[in-house]
C-alpha cells in the first residue's frame, strides 16, 4: 500500500439525470475508493452546453444523495475550470506540441475517424480552427494494465491519429479536460464505463505529454438495454426512480455480481451500503482466465 491517500471520482455529465448504467458506476468507484479509505470526488463534466440539459447537474447530485452515495469536498464543475485547460493548452503549446486544423467535418468523415495530420505543418491561423496534439512517434503505442479488463494497448498514430484538445467552437475537448482535472483532483484511481476504455491511451499520452501522474485504472463492464445498446440517454436509458433506492441499489450490487442476499433489498440505503463496503471485491467482475468481464442486460425495469 502507499502511504498516498486514495482518491476516486465519479465524472457525469449533466445531459440527464442517472440511469441504472450510471448508478453502477457511480456505486462502484464509490464502494471501492471508501473501502481504501479514500475520498471520493465528484466532478461535474459540464463541458459541452448545446449537450447539457438544464437541471441535470442538481438532478445528479440529489440521485447520488438519495442513494447514500455522499462525496467528500465541494462538487467540481469543469465550466469553472476553462482558465486551467486553456493553461494546459499553452504548456502544450510551448513544447510544439499542437498545431491548428481547419479540416472540415466532411474531410474528417471520410477518414474513418483517424486523422491523418494533414494540417500538421501547414502554420494556420486560429480562426475557425481546432487544435490538435501531436502523435511525436509514428509507433507511439501506450499500455497499461487495467484493473479488470487486464492488459490494454493502441497505437496512437494508427488507431487515433492527432487528436482535437479545441474543438473550432473554442469547447475543450473531454480528453483534455479530464486530464487537467484528474491531476489537478490528484485522482489516484480512475472506474468508469468500458466505453471510456479505448479513451484512455489517449489520456495517458496527454498525461505524459503533461508531465502529470497516471492514475490507475479500472474499466467497468457496460449496462446494456434489451436491443444489447448502452443504456444512455440517446437510448432513452430511464431515469433512476425515486422512492425504491434501495432497491435499486440492491439491483445495482447484484449487476456488478457481488451477490448481495435477496434480504438485503428490504434494508435502508445505509445498511446496503454498509454490508456492500464491507463486501466489495472488484475481483468478482471477472477477468478470469484471461477472459474479459463482458457487458450485459441491465435487469428487468431499467
Ligand atoms: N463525463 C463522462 C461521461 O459521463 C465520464 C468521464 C470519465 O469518467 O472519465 O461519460
Ligand atoms: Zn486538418
Amino acid at each position: 500500500m502507499s502511504a498516498l491517500t486514495n482518491i476516486g471520482r465519479f465524472a457525469p455529465s449533466p445531459t440527464g439525470p442517472l440511469h441504472f448504467g450510471s448508478l453502477t458506476s457511480a456505486l462502484a468507484s464509490y464502494l471501492q475508493t471508501r473501502q481504501g479509505q479514500g475520498q471520493w470526488l465528484v466532478r461535474m463534466e459540464d463541458l459541452d452546453p448545446p449537450r447539457e440539459v438544464s437541471g441535470a447537474s442538481d438532478e445528479i447530485l440529489q440521485q447520488l444523495d438519495n442513494h447514500g452515495l455522499h462525496w467528500d469536498s465541494s462538487v467540481l464543475y469543469q465550466s469553472n475550470r476553462l482558465e486551467s485547460y486553456r493553461e494546459a493548452l499553452e504548456s502544450l503549446s510551448d513544447l510544439g506540441l499542437i498545431y491548428h486544423c481547419q479540416c472540415n467535418r466532411q474531410r474528417i468523415s471520410a477518414l474513418g475517424g483517424i486523422y491523418d495530420g494533414h494540417c500538421r505543418n501547414l502554420q494556420l491561423g486560429k480562426a475557425g480552427s481546432a487544435m490538435r496534439l501531436i502523435i511525436r512517434d509514428r509507433d507511439t503505442t501506450i499500455s497499461f494494465v487495467d484493473q479488470i479488463m487486464g492488459h490494454y494497448q493502441q497505437q496512437l498514430s494508427s488507431e487515433v491519429g492527432d487528436f482535437v484538445l479545441q474543438r473550432r467552437d473554442k469547447l475543450f475537448s473531454y480528453q483534455l479536460a479530464v486530464v487537467v482535472d484528474d491531476q489537478f483532483q490528484s485522482i489516484s484511481q480512475v472506474m468508469r464505463g468500458a466505453d471510456l476504455l479505448d479513451s484512455t491511451p489517449r489520456q495517458i499520452y496527454l498525461q505524459q505529454s503533461l508531465g502529470y501522474q497516471q492514475p490507475e485504472y479500472a474499466h467497468l463492464p457496460l449496462a446494456l438495454n434489451g436491443e444489447g445498446q448502452k443504456l444512455s440517454k440517446q437510448n432513452h436509458a430511464a431515469s433512476l426512480q425515486v422512492g425504491i433506492e434501495s432497491h435499486n441499489l440492491w439491483q445495482a450490487l447484484n449487476w456488478l455480481r457481488q451477490e448481495p442476499p435477496h434480504e438485503l433489498q428490504y434494508q435502508s440505503v445505509d445498511e446496503i451500503l454498509a454490508w456492500a463496503l464491507s463486501h466489495w471485491d472488484v475481483h468478482k467482475l471477472g477477468h478470469q482466465l484471461g477472459v474479459r468481464p463482458e457487458n450485459t442486460t441491465a435487469p428487468e425495469g431499467y
